[in-house]
């Protein structure tokens, strides 16, 4: 058997197989649309007896080679790109639940998440209950109910930056005959991946180190191919029982392994229609060959300013899960011993209005809404992105109201902390 290929190879190589004389760099399929001979060809496409494009929304070839890259650098059987990420959690929870169903979440997800979940989903008709993620099994099976559907983590919480116990969370979502859904956004599969924790599905906001450049957003949803479905029929009937807008197919029965990813991109995917441009999956094409070099980078850069924080007199507290004597630094030590993420938060010393005047005081370290691409940046959730929240919903999803949270770039060390440095200093 052959080797198989370690991340840095998929990284650069995987996805895209040119044959002989084709392009060498992956192209851009700029087409809504393909061409066939005849009405029969045309139709079995349509039935899903064929494998081919028809129409950018269901499939396209660029976004396909990119997905493909993706499910091999986790180690999944299929994956599929989505619009964002939010499109991507949304997709991974409503391709197995409906009116009437329930869902159990982490409480420290990303504040989108926890807002899709929370509020938007239930609209739908289906409940969350959130649970600590650090509770013991009994605690967090205690909000198992019968209609439960699935568990929902983030390997590294944004921007909580708690670390989950995915051994934990898999444990307990398999005793309750449902999947483990991870969010494995921050650690990437570089550094994490979920599947060989027990995790059934992972999701990314591509937006983040996966484009790497803040150029594209995008999500991916990639299935391990893990998960019986069969085995809990009545729990999963859109999988295991006939599709009537497809015939009658049953996915479980027809595609086997790749039913879930099947059933996404046929039936969600036609009718919500959240498809990633050709165009941005090549650009997030770009940002993947390089996903090796840039997160061992960002991790560098992030343990030298989480060390000079953590020594400086005016910072309050720093919560990176890469220092000793960080609350999930021995959990981080289990699931992301080459490094977590390049993103840390912290407190200065003083009132909320001295947080942002330090955010106004850097040269470079820019305040910006976005997380995870090259360059340093800065931002207050609690002003920001997680506004909407209650105070309580804040500490809840484990948001300080002081918290800033700083996402270290691929620059010179030096220069980030002499940057951060200077503005301590007017404080
Ligand atoms: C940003 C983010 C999302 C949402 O992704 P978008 O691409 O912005 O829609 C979801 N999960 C995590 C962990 C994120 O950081």
């Amino acid at each position: 058997m052959q080797k198989k290929l370690s991340a840095a190879t998929i990284c650069v190589q995987g996805g895209y197989k040119p044959k002989n004389g084709e392009p060498r760099v992956l192209p851009i399929y700029q087409s809504t649309t393909f061409k066939y001979d005849t009405t029969e060809q045309m139709a079995r496409l349509f039935d899903l007896e064929d494998e081919g494009y028809f129409y950018t929304r269901l499939q396209n070839p660029t976004n396909d080679a990119v997905a493909r890259k993706i499910a091999d650098l986790e180690g999944g059987v299929a994956a599929m790109l989505t619009s964002s990420g939010q499109a991507a959690n949304f997709y991974a929870v409503f391709n197995i639940c409906e009116a009437g169903d329930h869902i159990v979440a982490s409480s420290a997800i990303y504040g989108g998440t926890f807002n899709l979940f929370g509020v938007t989903m239930k609209k739908l008709g289906i409940d969350c209950t959130f649970v600590d993620p650090d509770a013991p099994d009994d605690v967090i099976g205690a909000a198992f109910k019968p209609n439960t559907k699935a568990l929902f983590g983030e390997t590294i919480a944004n921007p909580a930056m708690a670390v989950l116990d995915i051994e934990k969370f898999a444990r307990i979502a398999h005793s309750h005959g449902v999947p483990l859904i991870v969010d494995n956004t921050f650690a990437t599969p570089i550094n994490c991946r979920p599947f060989e924790w027990g995790a059934d599905i992972v999701t990314h906001s591509t937006t983040k180190y996966m484009d790497g450049h803040a150029m594209a957003v995008g999500g991916a949803i990639v299935d391990s191919g893990n998960f019986d479905w069969t085995a809990h029929a009545d729990r999963f009937p859109g999988l295991t029982t006939p599709d009537e807008s497809y015939h009658g197919i049953t996915y479980t029965e027809k595609f086997g392994k790749m039913a879930y990813i099947t059933k996404a991109t046929a039936q969600l995917m036609r009718d919500l229609g959240s498809i990633q441009s050709p165009q941005n999956a090549f650009l997030l094409n770009v940002g993947l060959e390089t996903l090796h070099l840039r997160v061992a980078r960002h991790c560098q850069n992030a343990l030298a300013v989480a060390n000079f924080l953590n020594s400086h007199p005016k910072v309050a507290w720093v919560r990176y899960c890469g220092l000793p004597g960080d609350k999930y630094h021995a959990m981080a030590q289990k699931y992301l011993p080459d490094g977590s993420c390049g993103v840390l938060s912290f407190g200065v010393k003083g009132t909320r209005a001295d947080a942002a005047r330090l955010m106004d005081a850097f040269r470079f370290i820019a305040i910006v809404t976005h997380v995870a691409d090259a360059r340093t940046c800065v931002l207050h959730p609690a002003s920001h992105t997680h506004r909407q929240l209650s105070d309580e919903q804040l500490i809840e999803a484990g948001v300080a109201p002081d918290l800033i949270r700083l996402s270290v770039g691929i620059e010179d060390p030096d220069d980030i902390i002499e940057d951060l440095s200077q503005a301590l200093d007017k404080l």
